[in-house]
């Protein structure tokens, strides 16, 4: 249903919620809230909650450090679990950052997003329908709640109990998940022991994004309820597969999905998602910074653990960054498989999004399929055959995000030059740190 100020009200008084979280992304994807007691609710609506943006960092500095938040009212829930200490209810709403003198805070990720779903509508697109598979390890806590490293069981894809322990949790998760407006579509065991994976619908990438940022909070609240920590760390256990965010997409239009195309057409997609996944591939390197922004996410790109290394396309196999599911007509997508969860959800789709679309503006054309392992090929037929390597650390991806205009454009100066700013402050500091690996393997050698 619609919400507006007055059914918001409503909900609140009539379902008892003492508290409202109000809630934003900072430019690193992390979440944060200022709470208020439900009796600041009008405070709220009218857009007049103020913050100090020079505490989260990457925002502003002292001396402009006044923001307000302009809640998005369709973003209204109440969580399904208590969460004070006589069991009254929390509402959340998301909302936008807004500078001091009321105008859009050009830092905020969730504002860049809408800017390039606005240049996507400028272009005659109704949607851009993103769903993502989200990926995540549980680790068991200790007696005293602190996690271990160690994995809540050894299943593998597609398990079933007793060797898939984490079917009670996922249940827990999906049903939740459910109470909160997600329609999810499958929940099961991933690939490696521990790791499992929730699908939920897809959705216009504003609502997707946000539902990404709600759907990390239920998993680790339902984990730690059952005595599991739940990580998105993309790699958290060396020598096994990583987690990943796959990001299927398309774009719609007033007449239906603008990525399916005629049977004649190569796979049948159409010109505007050839020239999309043109975009794609010319952008991958600069996206990869965007959308696997920690050192560990390097860990998850690499051969073997069927996450991708190259810049390449296929319709058959599983191996490349996009993959072309074989669903037709309304249901025809492109899946990038780079992504990792630790990706900031709006910066993440708007970088994509602006990628695709220059990829429209330019006519450019995807290089050929490849439908053959590509790991079974040598460096010389790669090249042959187009094949790029993707950034193959965080420093190498920065360094392509510096010379990419178009993506730095999608994300806006402020944001880039913050993330840059602090994403090599993590990589130095990952340099100078001496790894027991090395200790292993240089120590008694040297
Ligand atoms: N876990 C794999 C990755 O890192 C994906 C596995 C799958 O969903 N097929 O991307
Ligand atoms: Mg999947
Ligand atoms: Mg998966
Ligand atoms: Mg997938």
């Amino acid at each position: 249903e619609m919400m507006t100020k007055e059914s918001i009200k409503k909900r609140v008084v009539d379902e008892q919620v003492e508290f409202i979280r109000v809630t934003f992304t900072d430019v690193f994807g992390t979440i944060k809230n200022v709470e208020v007691p439900a009796s600041q609710l009008d405070r709220v609506l009218n857009n007049d909650l103020m913050f100090d943006g020079s505490s989260i960092e990457g925002f502003v500095r002292i001396n402009e450090s006044d923001m307000y938040l302009y809640p998005d009212l369709s973003t209204f829930m109440i969580f399904p679990w208590a969460t004070d200490e006589h069991g009254g209810k929390v509402a959340r709403l998301i909302a936008d950052v807004y500078n001091a003198d009321r105008t859009p805070f050009e830092g905020d990720p969730r504002i860049a997003l809408k800017e390039a779903v606005k240049k996507a509508e400028d272009r005659g697109f109704t949607e851009f329908n993103v769903g993502t598979e989200p990926e995540f390890f549980l680790f068991k806590l200790d007696e005293q709640g602190k996690p271990t490293m160690e994995l809540n069981d050894h299943g593998s894809y597609f398990d079933l109990a007793p060797l898939d322990r984490g079917e009670d949790v996922r249940r827990e998760i999906v049903l939740t998940l459910e109470k909160m407006g997600f329609e999810v579509e499958a929940a099961h065991h991933e690939v490696a022991a521990g790791q499992h994976e929730v699908d939920f619908k897809y959705a216009d990438a504003l609502d997707a994004a946000d539902k990404i940022q709600t759907f990390k909070l239920v998993v680790k609240t339902i984990a730690r309820k059952n005595g599991y920590y739940a990580t998105f760390m993309p790699k958290p256990v060396a020598g096994i597969n990583g987690s990943g965010m796959h990001v299927n997409m398309s774009l719609f239009d007033q007449t239906g999905n603008a990525f399916a195309g005629d049977e004649k057409n190569q796979m049948a997609l159409s010109d505007t998602a050839l020239h999309f996944l043109g975009g794609l591939l010319k952008h991958a390197p600069a996206i990869t910074a965007i959308a696997n922004p920690t050192v560990n996410s390097y860990k998850r790109l690499t051969p073997g653990f069927e996450a991708p290394v190259y810049v390449a396309w296929s319709t058959s196999n599983r191996s490349p960054m996009v993959r072309v599911p074989v669903a037709r007509g309304l249901a025809t997508r492109l899946e990038l498989r780079t992504v990792d969860p630790t990706t900031n959800p709006y910066t993440c789709l708007a970088a994509i999004l602006s990628a695709g679309l220059d990829g429209m503006d330019q006519g450019l054309e995807p290089s050929a399929s490849v439908d053959k392992n590509i790991y079974l090929m040598d460096e010389n037929e790669r090249k042959k055959a187009g094949i790029r390597d993707l950034p193959d650390t965080l420093l190498d991806a920065l360094e392509e995000l510096e010379q990419d205009p178009v993506i730095i454009d999608a994300i806006g100066t402020h944001i880039t030059d913050k993330f840059i700013e602090a994403k090599k402050i993590e990589y130095t500091s990952y340099r100078q740190y001496v790894s027991k690996w090395e200790v292993d393997n240089y120590f008694m050698n040297y």
